[in-house]
């Protein structure tokens, strides 16, 4: 019998951004809340932080639109530039501040598409999760709302990881089935937008209507009850064990490391798609378990402990230029050039990172070279426990 309290502390590991995680693996909310009870919260990364930095500053930028409307108005433009002034004020990053530019951008242009009046602007809005079955609240980053007829839900994701095409992610579904709940309407058009991913999918939608609504929040009660239960099941996969709270305390995900590295070992190389699929997934897996392990033996040995056979080696030195802008200034004042500096192989330009327009202009200069393609997971084409 599970505790009512381990089932409580669970229930922040049961959120609308975990619901893939827990589709998969049922058993994931109760291991997680299990692994931050017995070992703490692990700290945050700074990378998501940074991601946490960004929202409220595309936030603030609706915001002082909107909310200027009955008074002496702000234009787009001008909140827009605000915010991202009081971003880089507040030390982000040069590519954080033009991510959150684009979104900005991006609300602008839906919330003109739409003419939607300014009361229908909703920033951070809570939405009614419990008919899904949630416990805790969430939250839409913007929602704009034609009513009766249209609620238009758009998630910024700031972050680094690109979570793929908004019709594939069962974050923005749930949204859509509780903005339906929560604003009455007929059809949901869900937005998913992501600056710093690939071209294709830095903006991508969705559209529900009722009946896939009404499938999308049974199929998300059902996967929310199954994870309540008393024994629910673990099911380990790369997906859904990569970020993990639980991942190095979990025997599951142990287990299927070891029997596809035992089968590997006995049977060979596997004989279909479905044997290479896992063996890919534990190959992953084990890479980053090998990372987790490793980051948490450090700080082990670094809080003092003695860990036997291991100690802590001498850390290298890299040298890199932290501020780029300053140190091309510094050096074009020394007389050395950015054309002298690429003509002896000290500086390149990351194509990816430029906006549109920066790119256009040197399009002509822009040559492709295709390396090995990486092994990227496809969620068309998953299984599901
Ligand atoms: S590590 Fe994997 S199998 Fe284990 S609880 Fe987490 S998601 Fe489930």
């Amino acid at each position: 019998m599970i505790s009512s309290t381990l089932q409580g502390m669970a229930e922040r590991f049961r959120r609308p951004s975990a619901l893939a995680q827990i589709a998969e693996c049922e058993g994931a909310p109760l291991m997680q809340a299990q692994a931050v009870l017995a070992d703490g919260e692990p700290p945050a990364s700074p990378l998501a932080q940074m991601g946490n930095d960004g929202h409220g500053f595309v936030a603030s930028a609706i915001t002082l639109w909107r909310d200027s409307a009955d008074s002496t108005p702000i234009q787009w433009g001008e909140a827009i530039a605000m915010a991202c002034s009081d971003a880089t004020a507040a030390g982000l990053d040069a590519w954080t501040v033009r991510c959150i530019q684009m979104c900005a951008d991006f609300a602008r242009d839906l919330v003109q598409k739409y003419d939607i009046e300014p009361d229908n602007v909703l920033v951070e809005h809570p939405l009614d999760m419990a008919a899904l079955g949630f416990a805790a609240k969430g939250t839409a980053d913007l929602v704009l709302v034609i009513p009766g007829t249209l609620a238009v839900v758009v998630d910024w994701k700031l972050g680094y990881v690109d979570q793929g095409e908004a019709d594939d992610h069962d974050q923005t579904q749930a949204y859509a089935a509780a903005a339906a709940e929560t604003f009455n309407a007929k059809e949901v058009l869900v937005w998913l937008v992501q600056p710093r991913a690939e071209k294709a999918h830095r903006r991508t939608a969705a559209t529900y209507d009722a009946e896939t609504l009404r499938a999308n929040r049974a199929w998300t009660v059902a996967v929310l009850n199954r994870s309540r239960s008393d024994a629910p099941q673990l099911h380990a996969g790369y997906g859904q064990c990569c970020y993990c709270k639980a991942q190095h305390r979990c025997p599951e995900a142990k287990r299927f490391i070891m029997d596809t590295r035992e089968a590997l070992h006995v049977l060979g190389s596997p004989l279909d798609g479905e044997g290479y699929a896992d063996l890919i997934s534990a190959g992953k897996l084990a890479e980053k378990f090998a990372d987790t392990a490793k980051d948490m033996g450090k700080a082990y040995i670094m809080a003092g402990n003695a860990v036997p056979g291991w100690k802590l080696g001498t850390p290298r030195a890299t040298r890199s230029v932290v501020d780029v802008p300053a140190a091309l200034a510094d050096l074009e004042a020394a007389g050395i050039s950015a054309v002298e500096l690429a003509r002896n192989d000290a500086l390149s330009i990351r194509v990816g990172g430029l906006p549109d327009a920066a790119e256009a202009s040197i399009a002509g200069r822009i040559v492709e070279k295709l390396s090995s393609p990486p092994l990227t997971a496809d969620k068309s084409t998953r299984t599901r426990a």
